[in-house]
């Protein structure tokens, strides 16, 4: 029987099919090495894409960011660590810019940790309490050698850690701010640790 026209179609769209599948790294390596060929020129072509659909950029990238929100936040958490300095000095500049912002965030972020340890139930730390903690560690930071003052939340309060004595360490405040709300497993293992352990100790 005589194929027609569409049957035609669809079996040379499925031989098409079929060899991408089969030839998937090939065809992805052969672009890939014509971009690079032109890169320039495929990238200029990208950002006018881009610009010509600002909606669908927006939605691609809230969709990347929700399906990969682990994998964005370490992206950028290993942006920020690699360029410290200028996250840091825009940071500053910001600070600067908006000293009005500046103290409502602080202000927002007090008020968080507040709601925070009242409804996690924390039982706090007396100041009895965090001195025997400090003579523990011999007045020095848990983490590093310096001496340690400030209070160390060893699970942090906005990850469920309690207000408690065994939830709180001295810290020096290196290592507290290297820290931050990181989980510690996580925070002992990067870079910035271990930066930080290296310029301590020397
Ligand atoms: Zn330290």
């Amino acid at each position: 029987m005589a194929q027609t026209p569409e049957e035609r179609k669809a079996k040379a769209r499925a031989r098409s099919r079929a060899y991408q599948i089969a030839n998937a790294e090939k065809i992805r390596l052969r672009k890939q090495a014509k971009r690079l060929a032109n890169l320039e020129e495929a990238r200029a072509r990208d950002a006018a894409w881009r610009a010509a659909h600002p909606d669908i950029v927006r939605a691609n990238n809230l969709k990347y960011r929700t399906l990969n929100r682990d994998k964005a936040r370490a992206a950028a958490r290993a942006w920020n660590e690699a360029n410290s300095e200028l996250v840091l000095q825009r940071a500053r500049e910001w600070n600067a810019a908006n000293p009005d912002r500046v103290t409502d965030i602080q202000r927002k972020a007090r008020h968080k940790r507040r709601a925070m340890l009242l409804g996690n139930n924390s039982p706090g730390v007396t100041r009895e309490e965090w001195a025997a903690i400090v003579d523990a560690y011999d007045g020095r930071c848990a983490y590093c050698p310096c001496p340690g003052v400030t209070v160390d939340h060893v699970i942090p309060i906005v990850r469920g850690g309690l207000d408690a004595p065994d939830n709180v360490v001295p810290a020096c405040l290196s290592c507290n701010t290297s820290k931050k709300a990181k989980p510690l497993d996580e925070w002992l293992s990067s870079p910035a640790y271990a930066r930080r352990l290296a310029k301590a100790s020397g």
